[in-house]
């Protein structure tokens, strides 16, 4: 299997490359973001509980997201990989999904980190914000706080598979195009590698 955690800082542009990596490499794109925000959308249990973290900026509890992600996980026996995107996005989360995926006999095979300086990230944040009808995109105190809580809480997880030599660092600037380019070589070596 062919798993990455696709990682870097709200803005970063995992989204758009992920739809891109998935029809690639055949991949299934678990977007923890995307998932609350249809839990959002369909008024759930989990969505009424996740609105408030992430209206905030702040990040839903460990337990709840990580309860969520297995069972998506299970919902794709077939899967030949997955991209993960915008999870694991706390040291807690990530020691879970290893055990998780060590359950199944598999692992994470690479996080790919796309780096963007926090001047550009506000800028796409805040025209996303325009027309992605995100609330969360459309506050500059909730960006600056959704960046913070990064800084605090996310950016460790890159030390966590940094230690067993899984990390890379993609330039995230420059055309969509580019930046495909770019993390599509780090798979191709990557898998050449392994
Ligand atoms: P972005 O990376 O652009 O901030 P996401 O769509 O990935 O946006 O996430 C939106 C919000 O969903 C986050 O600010 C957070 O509140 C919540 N969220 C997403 N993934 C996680 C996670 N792994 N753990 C906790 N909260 C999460």
């Amino acid at each position: 299997m062919l798993n990455i955690v696709l990682f870097g800082p709200p803005g970063a542009g995992k989204g758009t490359q992920a739809e891109k990596l998935v029809s690639k490499y055949n991949l299934v794109h678990l977007s923890t973001g995307d998932i609350f925000r249809a839990n959002i959308k369909g008024e759930t249990e989990l969505g009424k509980l996740a609105k408030t973290y992430i209206d905030g900026g702040n990040l839903v509890p460990d337990e709840v997201t990580i309860k969520m992600l297995e069972s998506e996980v299970d919902k794709n026996p077939n899967a030949e990989g997955f991209i993960f995107d915008g999870f694991p996005r706390t040291t807690p989360q990530a020691n879970a999904l290893e055990v998780f995926l060590q359950g199944k006999n598999t692992s994470i095979s690479v996080m790919l980190a796309l780096a963007v300086s926090e001047e550009e990230l506000i800028k796409r944040l805040l025209l996303r914000g325009k027309d992605s009808g995100r609330a969360d995109d459309a506050n500059e105190e909730v960006i600056a706080n959704r960046i913070k809580v990064y800084n605090n809480q996310t950016a460790v997880v890159a030390d966590f598979y940094s230690a067993q030599n899984k990390f890379e660092k993609i330039d995230g600037i420059g055309s969509i195009g580019d930046i495909f380019e770019r993390l599509s070589n780090a798979i191709d070596n990557h898998k050449i590698a392994l």
